[in-house]
């Protein structure tokens, strides 16, 4: 590593990748986006509206009412109807700032015709998930209507959780094909990483992102049993090399070590808590103000509009604290990528793919205001500022009849290895194997060149460049960061079994 690396400098220089134009283009279309909370906050305004004027709401009511009281069905039933005609209401909306407006800047190359059967298909699981949501809260009001707020918090939580425990079983697999990753260096990299870090390595994904988005991209979602990691295949479409799939999955690990999802829904059922009261002191004004007087006071499943309505006006307030909150996180995603797995250059080559879609140098405030990922000109730099202080470990090759000897009848132990898991098993005789979750694998090795090759039963080979650090080994899958392993002796009793 040269002593005088420069952060500043390389970031500057990651940047540059972009051609000016590239990067103003990215600005019209991050700036344009600000705009459109605003724009979009005052369509479901003037939708709530509409709908308020219109009274069909309190009409269906009272259809639903008949004769018999069946509160938790009719508040279901105007619950499902009411995202349905808000849909419906803000389609013109919709297609401009989620099909059109993209479609402009390249960054999909969807069909509308694709785009509005998924709109379609989004709506009706958002009424029937919604509607049960709205059941059970205007349940709540009728029950406690002095402290209905307060357990609405519970009731959000139980969702979010409820609705991350399904979203990769039943949901995902609607929109796109997910496929675990294919055999090959990809999948030998990202096993290596799960098993490095302790991460369950049958749960990574690709998946077929680029119907819907040219965006580069990967993501974590489920929870507990049902999480996963999944990449886009837009990521080797833009050419995504082992570095940036290390750099990429190891903050996507982060997320899933880290538990996340998890933090952050327990904040936003805190913050459902604080907006449920603003909603219950503020729906008589606002029902006054849109119109409703046929409506019959906060538990008229009718007044959903105007529940709405505040809940659109406090959102949009909230803007800059809901986006801080998951802004720190992808922060703490990303350090823990660099640590765990060291590829600052990599995860650097990644961010800038993501320019197009997020400008890299805003301002301070408006990093705060609008952005939920930090800037990408500052996570290249922090990345860079890691690279200075933590230079990969030196890597001299070493004569092979020297490895051999120091390698023979000895466990190769990994860092962080997962509970269960001792390390590869190398014996004189050219034969290894190792223990981990589902069983065996066993096969033979050569340590030639320079590498230790292993070659399993089933047919596959990954291969480690051995390093030679000063007071011990280093091991380094297909081009990715060495990591310092630890020799132990190999009992002479061990076998597979
Ligand atoms: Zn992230």
């Amino acid at each position: 590593m040269a002593q005088n690396f420069d952060p500043a400098a390389a970031t500057a220089a990651y940047l540059a990748q972009l051609p000016p134009e590239a990067h103003a283009k990215a600005t019209a279309y991050t700036q344009g986006g600000h705009w459109l909370l605003l724009w979009g906050a005052l369509v479901a305004l003037l939708a709530a509206f509409l709908l308020v004027r219109s009274g069909v709401l309190v009409r269906l009511r009272r259809r639903f009412e008949g004769r018999r009281s069946r509160p938790l069905l009719v508040s279901y039933w105007i619950g499902g109807l009411y995202i349905v005609f808000d849909g419906v209401l803000s389609l013109p909306w919709s297609v401009y700032s989620d099909w059109w407006r993209p479609k402009q800047y390249g960054l999909t190359s969807q069909a509308f015709g694709g785009w509005l059967g998924e709109s379609a298909i989004s709506l009706a699981i958002g009424a029937l998930i919604g509607g049960l949501f709205f059941a059970f809260l205007y349940a709540l009001i009728r029950k406690a209507p002095r402290t209905w707020w307060l357990w609405s918090g519970g009731l959000t939580a139980a969702f979010i959780a409820i609705g991350m425990l399904l979203a990769p079983l039943y949901i995902e697999p609607i929109f796109n094909r997910y496929t675990p990753a294919p055999a090959g260096p990809v999948r030998d990299e990202v096993v290596a990483m799960a098993r490095q870090v302790g991460v369950p390595s049958d749960k990574i994904f690709i998946y077929d992102g680029s119907k819907q988005s040219n965006a580069y991209t990967a993501n974590v979602s489920g929870l507990f049993g049902s999480a996963r990691v999944a990449m886009s295949d837009t990521m080797f479409k833009k050419g995504a090399d082992i570095a940036e799939v290390r750099g990429v999955v190891g903050h996507e690990m982060g997320h899933y070590a880290r538990h996340h999802s998890l933090w952050i829904a327990g904040v936003m059922s805190l913050l459902a808590i604080l907006a449920f009261f603003l909603v219950d002191r503020l729906f008589a004004p606002a029902c006054r103000l849109l119109g409703g007087e046929q409506i019959k006071g906060l538990s008229d499943p009718a007044g959903l509009p105007v529940l709405s309505a505040v809940l659109t006006v406090l959102l949009l307030l909230a803007t800059p604290l809901t986006n801080s909150l998951i802004r720190i996180a992808e922060s703490d995603a990303d350090r823990y990528s660099l640590v765990n797995f060291n590829e600052p250059d990599g995860l650097a080559k990644a961010l800038v793919k993501t320019v197009e879609y997020r400008a890299a140098t805003p301002g301070r405030l408006e990093e705060i205001v609008f952005y939920d990922h930090p800037a990408v000109g500052r996570r290249i730099q922090r990345a860079m500022e890691w690279k200075a202080a933590h230079p990969k470990p030196l890597m001299t090759a070493a004569p092979d009849a020297l490895v051999r000897a120091a390698f023979k009848d000895r466990i190769v132990v990994f860092p962080n290895m997962p509970v269960g898991m001792d390390g590869i098993a190398l014996k004189a005789d050219g034969s290894w194997f190792e223990r981990h979750d589902f069983g065996w694998s066993r096969g033979r090795y050569a340590i030639a060149g320079g590498r230790l090759c292993l070659d399993e039963e089933r047919g596959s080979r990954r291969c480690y460049a051995i390093g030679g650090a000063p007071g011990g080994w280093t091991l380094a899958q297909s081009g990715g960061a060495p990591v310092a392993v630890k020799l132990d002796r190999l009992p002479a009793t061990a076998s597979p079994g």
